[in-house]
């Protein structure tokens, strides 16, 4: 309930961030109203329902959040109507089809190299201890490489290598797998993902997200084509109707919510902003999942040099090639990662994996991502050119059959899709964090902690951002 002291609250932005730092604040008695640009709810995690019946998310999104309070919280938005499911994942890797994660799925791929990553991972694992006696003082203690046990993966930048000098994610890479598997896997997707090489990225980003295999486990996957699956994630979630945005579906009926209203301009000195260029607004506090970018450039006599340390900030750009497909089943695998420079895109998934209920009877479909940035790889060509070089990509690599079987098309550019690690990122942060603090302007979410952060973490990260306000 509202208190009589209650304060003018406004969150900006209606994606998971928005979501956790509105339902903070209502549930503990502070009226609050949502801002978002969009005609729609859900930010990045927003689904689009088509007329012919497929749905597509805004890329691909599954939950795997280990929160167990988040996992009940979006399970209850969609009633509960919830598929559970472990992915098959594979990579396509210069006309192989290898599973994922391709380090400890090896098997068929050339002799000469495999020779090769064999002898270099085994020098990278001694190098780091992990033939170390598995006494219990150890730090290897449960094994191999550090792995814990019950299948616990270790986190990469716990087990690849403890020591402070290395340099960057380039240098990580080698030392984790040696050079050959380093360059021809993990650094050629790098340019494709992240848009620029792996000497650019710091590692500070990595966490679990690349699988640190035991000797055993590469030897393994070398001399047989069955191995275990190794996802660094083995469970995911995602509703079986409406998309993935029905897991914060809530957003909407949370606090009152303005849509199509940009904020386009603060004055933190007034405690006033902007609407769509025209309608002024009080505010006591405000709480911005806004792009770091955007809301330097909104906040009236902001300085320069934090300005230009926003707009320095890499962040890739996604065009989202949607297609459905006139046959059932196309892709064994939930998604694929493409390594090679001929084929555009870095990733295809499959949403009729996730739920049959996203595609028509007897269809399935396919969302392509291929990536840009600003600062590394601007977008210089047409989206028509990259929905036309998807579809050649997805016939070389088999996923389509003809260009007949595509019954539905749709494409898109997600102008903020992962942010870059780069070099600049770290200290430009900080610098623009402080400014905001000083401020008082409450900043949270992915483009506002400017983090490689999931939708989970995205709507904790609103919900700290609320739980600042109220404990003031
Ligand atoms: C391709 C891709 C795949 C992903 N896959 C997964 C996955 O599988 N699982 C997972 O958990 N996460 C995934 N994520 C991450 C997830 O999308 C983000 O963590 C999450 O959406 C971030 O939430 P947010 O609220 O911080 O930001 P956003 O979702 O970006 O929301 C910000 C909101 O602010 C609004 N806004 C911005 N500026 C203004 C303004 N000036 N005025 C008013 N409104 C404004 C925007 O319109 C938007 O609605 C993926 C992300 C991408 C790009």
């Amino acid at each position: 309930m509202p208190t009589s002291d209650s304060k003018n609250i406004f969150v900006i932005g209606t994606g998971p961030a928005g979501y956790g730092a509105a339902k903070h604040l209502m549930e503990n008695g502070q009226p609050t109203r949502l801002l978002e640009k969009n005609s729609y709810f859900g930010g990045h995690c927003a689904s689009f329902e088509f007329e012919e019946g497929f749905v597509f998310d805004d890329g691909p999104h599954i939950s795997f959040t280990k929160h167990d309070e988040i996992k009940e919280l979006f399970a209850a938005n969609t009633g509960n109507d919830v598929s559970q499911f472990s992915a098959y994942v594979d990579n396509w890797w210069r006309g192989y089809w290898v599973k994922h994660p391709a380090i400890t799925s090896m098997h068929g791929l050339p002799t000469e190299m495999n020779t090769k990553i064999l002898m270099e991972i085994t020098t990278a694992l001694a190098a780091r201890g992990a033939f170390a006696s598995s006494d219990s003082d150890s730090p290897n203690a449960a094994g191999p490489a550090g792995k814990g046990t019950g299948g616990e993966q270790p986190s990469a930048d716990s087990s690849a290598d403890s020591s402070d000098d290395v340099k960057n994610y380039e240098e990580w890479l080698i030392r984790s797998y040696g050079d050959t598997y380093a360059r021809n896997f993990p650094m050629e997707y790098t340019v494709k993902y992240h848009t620029t090489e792996a000497k650019n990225l710091t590692t500070d980003w990595l966490g679990p997200r690349l699988y640190q295999p035991d000797l055993e486990e590469v030897i393994q996957g070398m001399l047989s084509a069955e191995t275990p699956d190794r996802h660094y994630i083995s469970e995911f979630r995602y509703p079986n109707k409406k998309g993935f945005a029905n897991f914060v579906s809530e957003v909407q009926t949370v606090a009152p919510v303005s849509y199509e209203s940009e904020v386009t301009e603060i004055d933190v000195i007034n405690r006033t902003f902007t609407i769509n260029g025209s309608e002024v607004h009080n505010y006591d506090h405000l709480v911005s999942s806004m792009p770091l970018p955007t809301i330097m450039k909104c906040i009236k006599g902001a300085p320069t040099d934090l300005i230009q340390a926003a707009e320095g900030l890499a962040c890739t750009q996604a065009a989202i090639v949607n297609f459905g497909v006139k046959r059932p089943e196309i892709s064994k695998a939930h998604w694929s990662y493409f390594y090679d420079e001929e084929i555009p895109f870095a990733r295809t998934s499959f949403p009729h994996k996730f739920s049959p209920h996203t595609v028509p009877e007897g269809c399935s479909a396919v969302q392509a991502e291929t990536y840009f940035s600003d600062k590394y790889r601007p977008m210089t060509g047409t989206l028509d050119q990259v929905v036309e070089d998807t579809i050649e990509g997805l016939l070389t690599v088999g996923t389509l059959k003809s260009r007949d079987e595509i019954v539905f098309s749709k494409a898109w550019v997600a102008p903020w899709a992962q942010v870059i690690f780069d070099h600049d990122r770290k200290e430009a942060v900080e610098a623009i964090h402080g400014f905001l603090r000083e401020n008082n302007i409450e900043y949270c979410g992915r483009f506002g902690e400017w983090a490689y952060i999931w939708s989970d973490e995205s709507y904790l990260s609103g919900r700290a951002a609320a739980d600042r306000i109220i404990q003031t």
